[in-house]
């Protein structure tokens, strides 16, 4: 048994599985969350009968799950699918759907009346992507770094031949391997995963591209998303680790070089040997830290991912007409993508994605019934504040859900729920309700990014989506091993 104790601000993925990592190493660990239940942004809302999971719903690259768990000597607590196919994209006014399959030859069929050599250029492009995947892993996404040149030197030894893909888009890059809007957009859309648009994402980020099609594809988990917090709940219970719920930290007391304790709204001390932030890494630094670097201002001149407008949707019938994960798009991709960070008139005619949930997770929905989720992705509130629309735009995509599906879904609602950017923010403390943290730009990712260790306390440090790697639970869960790391370097 280890003597020393951590506390860990914010029960997100990050928070949680940091908590792991630390309690089987002998620590005592306890997690401060501000909300009334664990999981921040992977969380679930049950209302009505139905049951959904309010964020993650795409589970990917599951070995970085596995290794987890290796490390933390368990069998993860929750048990995923692979899912085939990977996705379903319709486009509007085109009565096919695209089926994505990880089964290459079946994939290029889909595309045989617009690409007729699909099947080359996807084996070629995939074989690039997967080049940048293995080659930046370990090397870049998988590192801590102390110092500019200690970065600098992690990018050189990335082969030259990537340089190409630190300068241009990921749109630039798949148009550079396919001629149709069809493959071009829907080889693309992976790219909202990073909360940016393929128009402004760097096109290193296509080696997501490998990760989806070659490499593991997506799973269910069974029961549905918020089973991984369950799980990781029950493993953290074996280790007495406490949670206080309902506690926002507010304020930090300093003492020398180290952080003494944290304060939270009631005015309660929090003391321990070390801290580890999971609440989002600029946000807390400005916020709770009252650093000018992180201030207000400055933090609205970073780049910041979309908001999202999400709808939880329980329907008194069942939709065996729908994949679990479909795509639907209009017919203004490239002027869509391009405004839809800054333009709320685009709203109009909405792009969003859907997951039916209970299609594979029967216990979410009443028997006969379906709980859907919709992800619409929207200006964050620094481009719009007002979202007293919310219901029209909520409106205007059922709407458009029943024509693409030539069935109105309408008069079967018996449960809906909106979150606009502004609940986003106001539950989690993220900043201007941006979905996923901050951007993956040049200047922020690597050793630009806020890092997982505090500039000025020596006993602080940082997990979760907006310090190093970057966001997405996979990452997050990166993140949680860069952060432990650098806790256990420091207590030794
Ligand atoms: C709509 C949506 C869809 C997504 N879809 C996917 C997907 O399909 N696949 C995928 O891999 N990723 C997806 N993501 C991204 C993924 O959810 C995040 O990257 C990940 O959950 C972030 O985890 P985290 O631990 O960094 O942060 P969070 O989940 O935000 O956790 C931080 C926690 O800290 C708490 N907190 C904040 N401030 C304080 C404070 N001052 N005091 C105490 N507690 C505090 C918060 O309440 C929260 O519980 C999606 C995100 C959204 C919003």
């Amino acid at each position: 048994m280890n003597n020393k104790h951590i506390i860990i601000a914010g029960a997100g993925l990050g928070g949680l599985a940091s908590a792991l990592r630390l309690a089987v190493k002998g620590y005592t660990v306890e997690i401060i969350e501000k909300n009334a239940q664990a999981g921040g942004r992977l969380n679930q809302l049950i209302k009505d009968g139905y049951t959904f999971d309010t964020g993650p719903s795409f589970f990917s690259m599951s070995y970085i799950f596995e290794e987890f768990a290796k490390d933390c000597n368990i069998k993860l607590p929750f048990d995923y699918v692979a899912l085939d196919p990977l996705y379903s994209v319709n486009f509007k006014n085109n009565p096919k759907t695209y089926y994505l399959y990880k089964d290459i030859h079946k994939l290029s069929a889909q595309f045989q009346d617009v690409e007729p050599n699909f099947e080359t250029r996807i084996i070629k492009y995939l074989q690039k992507s997967g080049r940048l995947f293995h080659d930046t892993l370990g090397p870049v996404i998988k590192k801590n770094f102390d110092s500019l040149p200690e970065y600098l030197l992690s990018l050189m030894q990335v082969r030259a031949v990537h340089l190409p893909v630190l300068l241009r888009s990921f749109w630039k890059q798949v148009a550079l391997n396919f001629s149709s809007k069809e493959a071009r957009q829907i080889i693309s859309l992976v790219s909202f995963f990073l909360g940016q648009t393929p128009f402004d994402t760097m096109a290193v980020y296509t080696l997501l591209s490998y990760t989806e099609f070659m490499h593991d594809g997506y799973y269910n988990v069974e029961g549905g998303m918020y089973k991984i917090v369950k799980g990781l709940l029950e493993e953290l219970k074996k280790y007495h680790v406490k949670i206080t719920f309902n506690t926002e930290i507010i304020e930090a007391v300093p003492k020398g070089n180290n952080v003494a304790y944290l304060v939270d709204r009631e005015s309660k001390k929090w003391e321990a040997d070390v801290f580890l932030i999971n609440a989002d890494a600029a946000v807390f630094r400005g916020k709770v830290f009252k650093r000018k670097r992180y201030s207000e201002e400055r933090l609205d001149r970073m780049k910041w991912t979309t908001g999202y407008l999400t709808m939880y949707v329980g329907i008194k019938c069942k939709l065996p007409q729908i994949n679990y994960h479909s795509y639907f798009l209009g017919n203004n991709f490239e002027e869509y993508a391009n405004n839809i960070l800054q333009n709320p008139e685009i709203l109009e005619q909405p792009y969003y994605y859907v997951n039916v949930v209970s299609k594979h997770n029967t216990d979410c929905a009443p028997e006969g019934c379906e709980s859907l989720f919709f992800v619409c992705p929207v200006p964050n509130l620094l481009y719009k504040p007002d979202w007293s629309d919310k219901e029209k735009i909520a409106d205007s995509i059922l709407e458009d859900f029943s024509q693409r599906i030539k069935f109105n879904i309408k008069p079967e609602v018996v449960s809906r729920t909106i979150y606009t950017p502004l609940d986003w923010q106001n539950q989690f403390n993220l900043h201007r309700g941006s979905g996923l943290g901050l951007a993956h730009n040049m200047r922020q990712i690597g050793y630009f990014r806020p890092p997982n260790y505090d500039e000025e306390y020596k006993n602080v440090f940082y997990t979760g989506a907006s310090t190093i790697p970057g966001t997405g639970l996979p990452m997050v869960i990166i993140s949680s091993d860069l952060a432990c790391r650098r806790i256990f370097k420091y207590l030794s």
